[in-house]
C-alpha cells in the first residue's frame, strides 16, 4: 500500500536521542553571592558576617518575585555550614546536600501553603534537636507573609529565645504584612528590582556559556519584558529559545512573544511626520492582523518613543542597549521632529495606554485611531530662536518719509504739537499711535526692527 511507505521504520524513531532539557532559571540560578546580580550590597554584608561569625539568629529578605531572596536563602544556608575556607565551596557534603535538597540540617518550607499553625507547630518541633552534621540548623521560610496569625504567635515563642545552632531565614514580597513583634527581631535585607541593564548583561553571559548567539537588542527587549524579575526573564528566554534555536535576533523575539515589530513603529512615526492620519490606521490594522492587541501595541510603541527621543538627545547605542544600526535608523527617522514634538506624542500614548487599560468598557482601537488622528494633525513645536532668526534674516525697507514724521517724538504732526483741525488731528494721533506701538513691540521681539510700511 502507498501510504506504508510514508510511516518512518520503527528504528528511526527509537534512536533518536532524548534531550533533557532543563530550564534556564534552574539551570543558571546563582549558588554563590558572586553570581547574584544586583544585590551586591546584600550579599557584602552577608559575606562579612560569615567572615566575621557575627551571625544573627533571623534575618528577613524582602523584595518583588524573582530577585533572588530564595536563592540568597539557599547560598546563605550554605555559607553557614560549609565545611571549606572559601564557602560555600559547592564540593563538601553539606554544600551538595543543600543544592540536591537532601539536608537533614537545611528546611525549606513554603507558608503559602502550609500556613496554619498545626504545620508550624510542626516544623518547629524539628529544631529542638541540634544539627546532626552541620553547625548550623537552617530554617527558610518562603512568602512568611501568608502565615496565620497563631502559625506567627507560634513562632515568635521560638524568635524571641532561639537555641544557638538555630538562623530563621524568612522570605516575603510583601513585607507590610509581617508583624511589628517579628520585624523587630529579625535582620531586614531589602532585595532590589534589577535594571533591564543588569538583566541582560546576565542573559549575555549565559548565552556566551551556552553556545547561543544573541543580538543585544534581543536580549535587551527580553530585559524590558521581565520586568526587573531575573528568573521571569530566564523564563522568557526558555520560551525564545525554544522558538528560536541557537541563534535569537530581535525580529525573532518579537515573534516569539507576539511583541509589533519595529518596523511598524518607523512607519507610524513617518505617517505622523506626514499628516497622514489614514497611514497611521494602516499601522495599526497591520498590528492586529498580526494578532497583536492594541494595549500591547502602544506599550511597544511608548518603549519606542523613550529610545527615539534618546537617540534624538544623543544617546549612545550603548546606553540604549540597542544595535548601531537601529540607533542610526532613529536618528534618521522624522528628521522635522523636536524633541518637545517627541514628548507631547508620548505625553498622548502614555495617557491612551492608560485609557485603554482602564477598561472604560471602550473601544480601545477607537481610542487609538482618535489620538493618532490627533497626533497626525498636531503642528510642530517652533523653536522660538529660529523663528526670531528668521524674522531678522526679513530685508529691510527704508521707511517713508512721510511715516518717518508721523512716528517721531519730535516731528511736527505729533499728538500734543499738532495745531490742525480736529480731523487731522486724531489721523496724525491714530497714526502715531499705531506706529509707536509696533516699533515697540517689535523691537522687544527682534532688537533691531526696522517698521516697513
Ligand atoms: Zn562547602
Amino acid at each position: 500500500m502507498w501510504f506504508v511507505d510514508m510511516i518512518p521504520p520503527l528504528a528511526n524513531i527509537y534512536y533518536i536521542p532524548l534531550m533533557s532539557y532543563v530550564a534556564m532559571a534552574r539551570k543558571w540560578r546563582p549558588r554563590s553571592f558572586d553570581e547574584m546580580v544586583g544585590q551586591e550590597h546584600i550579599a557584602q554584608t552577608l559575606k562579612n558576617a560569615i567572615a566575621t561569625g557575627n551571625i544573627h539568629h533571623a534575618f528577613l529578605f524582602t523584595g518583588t518575585r524573582g530577585v533572588g531572596k530564595t536563592t540568597s536563602a539557599r547560598i546563605l544556608a550554605a555559607m553557614l555550614n560549609c565545611t571549606s575556607e572559601k564557602k560555600p565551596c559547592r564540593e563538601c557534603e553539606n554544600c551538595k546536600a543543600i543544592t540536591t535538597g537532601s539536608s537533614m540540617d537545611v528546611s525549606e518550607f513554603d507558608a503559602a501553603s502550609n500556613s496554619g499553625v498545626d504545620e508550624m507547630r510542626e516544623l518547629l518541633e524539628g529544631t529542638e534537636y541540634p544539627p546532626m552534621s552541620s553547625k548550623y540548623k537552617a530554617l527558610i521560610i518562603d512568602e512568611v507573609h501568608a502565615l496565620s496569625s497563631k502559625a506567627w504567635s507560634s513562632m515568635l515563642k521560638t524568635l524571641e529565645e532561639p537555641p544557638s545552632y538555630l538562623v530563621f531565614i524568612l522570605a516575603t514580597t510583601e513585607v507590610n504584612k509581617v508583624p511589628a513583634t517579628i520585624l523587630s527581631r529579625v535582620l531586614r535585607f531589602d532585595f532590589k528590582r534589577l535594571s533591564p541593564m543588569q538583566i541582560s548583561k546576565r542573559l549575555a553571559f549565559i548565552c556566551e556559556q551556552e553556545g547561543i548567539s544573541a543580538e543585544q537588542e534581543a536580549l535587551s527587549i527580553i530585559s524590558e519584558k521581565a520586568d526587573g524579575s531575573m528568573r521571569d526573564s530566564l523564563t522568557i528566554f526558555d520560551e525564545v529559545f525554544a522558538y528560536s534555536g541557537k541563534t535569537i535576533t530581535a525580529e525573532s523575539v518579537q515573534n516569539a512573544l507576539g511583541i509589533p515589530s519595529n518596523a511598524l513603529y518607523f512607519e507610524l512615526v513617518q505617517s505622523f511626520e506626514a499628516h497622514d492620519a489614514k497611514g497611521s490606521f494602516a499601522v495599526l490594522e497591520k498590528a492586529m492582523a498580526s494578532g497583536v492587541e492594541v494595549q500591547m501595541f502602544l506599550n511597544g510603541l511608548i518603549r519606542f518613543l523613550r529610545n527615539f527621543l534618546y537617540a534624538k538627545i544623543g544617546l549612545s547605542a550603548e546606553q540604549l542597549e540597542i544595535s548601531q544600526a537601529s540607533l542610526d535608523s532613529l536618528k534618521a527617522l522624522a528628521p522635522t521632529f523636536e524633541q518637545g514634538d517627541i514628548l507631547r506624542i508620548a505625553k498622548i500614548i502614555t495617557e491612551l495606554s492608560e485609557k485603554c487599560s482602564a477598561k472604560y468598557g471602550l473601544n480601545p482601537r477607537l481610542l487609538a485611531e482618535a489620538e493618532f488622528s490627533k497626533i497626525a494633525w498636531l503642528d510642530r513645536v517652533v523653536n522660538i530662536k529660529e523663528a526670531l532668526e528668521n524674522l531678522q534674516s526679513v530685508p529691510h525697507a527704508p521707511l517713508k518719509e512721510e511715516n518717518q514724521k508721523k512716528i517721531s517724538p519730535t516731528g511736527s504732526t505729533g499728538f500734543t504739537t499738532s495745531a490742525g483741525s480736529a480731523g487731522s488731528t486724531t489721523t496724525a494721533a491714530t497714526a502715531t499711535s499705531t506706529g509707536s506701538t509696533t516699533a515697540t513691540a517689535a523691537s522687544t521681539a527682534a532688537g533691531d526692527f526696522r517698521l516697513t510700511i
